[in-house]
């Protein structure tokens, strides 16, 4: 393989700094996933442009050999500074670990840059960014193909099953489950939030306290499609908090 350079424009999910004061991040751009090296980059100017969740253009170069690629330059084309903020911080910080998890180099492209950025704006604008999250959360996972089953329970196949699916996270019907069946609210969200519109499910809100059976049945749908998403236990908000039990 020849060297090259190339332009990237993408956005900052995942950032790590080596001993050595490499920083190597994984941005998400609108032709796939790229992980690139900014050797000795933590003591110049590219420490502060190549924070997470930052909107970069960036010039590219892949060496002869398959070794990490080298970010030479980038320039700062947006940032959402409210993602500081910790309510919004931690929604932003669990879709970036989703989209790195979800989405390998070169697929989906577009519509999943188009997705994630969108994300990311609705979490720092938004007045409600956990809705965003869970949102789009189940929006990406429709872009990547992996949709949770709904019209029959995931265990024996039976119509219109209304209960949660503790292990696999998907819906069981009243013969198979061990827990009550979700509330009106939470299954119309989750049998229709992938089709959905994003616009329609951000004016119908699931009430607050429905919300961490349906954040514990996208934890276990994920994770036993896709492998634990590193870091997201810590960030799924609490789910078995006294308050939550007692509604
Ligand atoms: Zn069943």
């Amino acid at each position: 393989m020849r060297s090259r350079t190339a332009n990237r424009n993408g956005i900052v999910i995942r950032r790590r700094v080596t001993p050595a004061g490499d920083i190597i991040v994984t941005l998400l751009t609108p032709q796939g996933k790229l992980k690139a090296v900014a050797r000795g980059g933590v003591r110049g100017p590219l420490a502060s442009r190549l924070n997470l969740f930052h909107h970069v253009a960036t010039q590219i170069y892949q060496g002869p050999h398959n070794d990490l690629a080298s970010v030479k330059q980038a320039v700062l084309e947006g940032a959402l500074p409210r993602l500081a903020e910790p309510e919004r911080y931690a929604f932003a910080h669990l879709m970036a670990e989703f989209a790195d998890a979800l989405f390998q180099e070169g697929e989906f492209s577009e519509q999943a840059f188009d997705l994630f950025a969108g994300a990311l704006r609705g979490i720092s604008h938004q007045p409600d960014p956990e809705w965003v999250a869970l949102v789009m959360s189940y929006k990406l996972l429709g872009l990547a193909g992996m949709v949770p089953q709904t019209a029959r329970c995931a265990r024996c196949g039976q119509p219109d099953p209304a209960h949660p699916d503790p292990l696999a996270g998907q819906l069981l019907c009243a013969t198979c489950a061990a827990l009550p069946a979700y509330p009106a609210e939470s299954l119309d969200f989750l049998r229709n939030v992938v089709r959905r519109t994003v616009r329609v499910s951000m004016e119908t809100p699931v009430p607050l306290h429905q919300r961490p059976a349906l954040w514990r049945a996208l934890e276990r749908f994920v994770t036993v499609q896709i492998g634990s998403v590193h870091s997201w236990r810590q960030l799924v908000p609490a789910t078995d908090s006294p308050a939550v039990a007692l509604v």
